[in-house]
């Protein structure tokens, strides 16, 4: 570990489905430091936080948090990032780089900023940082404290898959999260879900997204079967629908527009990928 660093008073333990930007967001409470203060001794250069409402952790950065970093770095890309969700629909090249990753390999800079790219979130629109109500409420019962969770960040992602109720939208947007680092138990206030029915194909949306982000990994989609006797109308709806979340030229590469295609089928996602026999 190197000594240049102070070492962080207390690094909290993560919740199901927790961001790396809301982990390190409770961490900077308990250390009482001020934000800026705690970002430069946790990272040597100035980073965008922002990206870590998505990314995992670098290993250069837990290495120098944790003796135990190469443990760790595979909990938080498969547990505390979307690289599950996006895994099978990266390019092959990032595919390694992600495998690299978890093996505890240090990245270039262009090949971290190629992956980022691929991951997703620099093609999504949605700017707010959203919520359940249900779940706040649930994790104030279990935890005291809630957290940001990664799921209601995902594009197309109207519902909670747990509570069936309406995501809300917070009053931070991405932007507020780039250099400051601001903790969902003090953002969040007076919650209380929406008396709204959702639709079905919303909630098919969300519990595939779940799905993905929990089973992703290492996994291999059946193209053909996704995508066969599909009309052409199909295809566009789901192109159509994509592209109110994320930005014209990654539309027919997001997790998002493969769902709406399986569910248009009246599939799940989860039909439609094989997984490695060792999951
Ligand atoms: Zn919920």
């Amino acid at each position: 570990m190197n000594t240049s660093f102070l070492p962080i008073p207390e690094f909290v333990e993560p919740y199901p489905d927790e961001n790396c930007y809301s982990i390190l967001s409770r961490c900077a409470v308990r250390s009482a430091l001020s934000t800026s203060r705690f970002r430069s001794e946790m990272f040597r250069n100035k980073r965008d936080l922002h990206c870590l409402l998505w990314q995992p952790f670098r290993m250069e950065d837990l290495s120098r948090w944790f003796d135990d970093a190469g443990k760790r770095v595979q909990d938080y890309l498969k547990k505390h990032s979307c690289a599950s969700y996006r895994y099978p629909f990266l390019e092959q090249r990032n595919k390694i780089h992600l495998q690299e990753w978890q093996d505890g390999e240090l990245l270039t800079k262009g090949q971290y900023v190629s992956l980022a790219r691929d991951l997703g979130y620099r093609g999504w629109k949605e700017k707010y940082l959203r919520y359940c109500p249900e779940c706040v409420k649930e994790d104030r019962e279990t935890y005291g404290e809630t957290y940001w969770h990664m799921i209601p960040q995902l594009p197309g992602v109207t519902v909670c898959p747990v509570h069936m109720v309406p995501l809300e939208n917070s009053v931070l947007t991405w932007n507020n999260t780039k250099y400051d680092l601001l903790p969902a138990e003090y953002w969040l206030k007076d919650v209380r879900p929406r008396k709204e029915k959702i639709l079905y194909d919303d909630l098919c949306v969300a519990a595939d997204s779940k799905w993905m982000m929990e089973n992703g990994w290492n996994s291999k989609v059946n193209f053909s079967l996704l995508t066969d006797s599909l009309s052409v109308w199909q295809f566009e709806q789901a192109e159509a629908k994509t592209s109110l979340y994320a930005v014209i030229r990654s539309v027919k590469a997001e997790t998002l527009y493969f769902i709406l295609l399986a569910n248009a089928k009246g599939m799940s996602i989860a039909d439609c990928v094989t997984q490695p026999e060792n999951c």
